[in-house]
């Protein structure tokens, strides 16, 4: 059986360490089709938000409470940039984690497409699935908002981190989504998916630049993997994170159906055949896809499992 998922960072993450287990225990192959939309140049480094919280959590060095970044960090780097007075200073780049960057910037200065790189970053850290990044192209989210008394684009990462996506905002645009190509892989993967699952990842900024990527979207819809995703929203809320503020920009209401009915049925052109929700959200009603209640808060691994194991009998 092969399994791809599609995924932001931290929410995706830990989703996948609930379908690596199943897939050890039923002897499936996953790949994990990650969003690039959050990357960002600092201080010279490139930086992957998302796949570096995937492959630190699968890898077993993430930081748990924290949610993002490696465990045991220390942050002499940032305090000797601040000490410079060197901009940006919102943005939390551990030692450890400096050290990824300085690889990965190294290898793609060299010439090496991302999904090259992350597969050498992965030698070290045996995620135990495949991780593809969506597309090796530079892809950025942006963000239009009113800021110093003025309407400015600004990157993602400057909106969520530094405002807390906090000013009036008007707009997401994916910037170089229009010539993007699917990295190496990710069009093949889900080709030959037999399923294709979209994590409980933000739908806005982490699962839209995915499918933003020309011709990905269309391998989703059209492919002939049956499509269940996942709901990040229990009750009115996310589980974690400003989700809410985002669905607000497109109108979306912040709840399940808001986000099945975004998404859409692959019947009518939309991406879901499936669609889980949490027992709280039982009820809940997204024309022409199957939904189904059980529990959605990944406490740990076997909760997880246990949620993967219901996606995939929506099939
Ligand atoms: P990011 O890129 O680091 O923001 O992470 P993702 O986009 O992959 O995931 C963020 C989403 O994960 C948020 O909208 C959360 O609501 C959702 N999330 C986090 N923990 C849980 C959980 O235990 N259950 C569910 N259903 N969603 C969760
Ligand atoms: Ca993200």
């Amino acid at each position: 059986m092969r399994i791809v998922v599609l995924t932001g960072g931290i929410g995706g993450a830990r989703f996948l360490l609930g379908v690596r287990a199943y897939a050890r225990e039923v002897g499936a192959d996953v790949t994990a089709v990650v969003n690039v939309g959050d990357d960002l140049l600092l201080h010279g480094l490139k930086v992957c938000p998302d796949l570096d919280s995937v492959m630190y959590t699968l890898g077993g060095g993430a930081d748990p409470e924290r949610g993002w970044g490696r465990v045991g960090e220390s942050w002499t780097v940032k305090e000797e940039l601040a000490a410079y007075g060197a901009e940006p200073s919102w943005f939390g780049l551990g030692d450890k984690d400096v050290a990824t960057h300085l690889v990965r910037t190294t290898m793609l200065n060299a010439g090496y497409p991302l999904s090259r790189v992350t597969e050498a970053l992965a030698t070290r850290w045996q995620p135990g699935v495949r991780l593809l990044p969506a597309t090796d192209d530079r892809l950025e989210t942006h963000v239009v908002a009113d800021l110093d008394g003025g309407r400015r684009a600004i990157h993602f990462q400057e909106w969520w981190v530094r405002y807390r996506a906090e000013v009036p905002t008007h707009q997401f645009v994916f910037v170089g989504a229009e010539t993007a190509k699917p990295a190496p892989g990710v069009a093949e993967a889900i080709a030959g998916a037999d399923v294709v699952l979209i994590a409980p990842s933000n739908p806005v900024v982490s699962v839209a630049p995915i499918l933003a990527v020309p011709g990905l979207r269309e391998a989703v819809t059209d492919g002939p993997a049956p499509v269940v995703g996942v709901s990040p929203i229990i009750g009115a809320a996310p589980v974690r994170g400003m989700a809410d503020r985002c669905l607000a920009v497109l109108g979306v209401e912040c709840s399940a159906a808001g986000v099945g009915r975004l998404y859409g049925p692959r019947a009518a052109g939309g991406l879901l055949d499936g669609w889980l929700v949490d027992e709280e959200d039982a009820g809940t009603v997204v024309p022409e896809v199957t939904v189904r209640a059980v529990p959605l808060r990944m406490t740990d691994e076997a909760a997880t499992v246990a949620m993967v194991r219901a996606a995939l009998e929506l099939t």
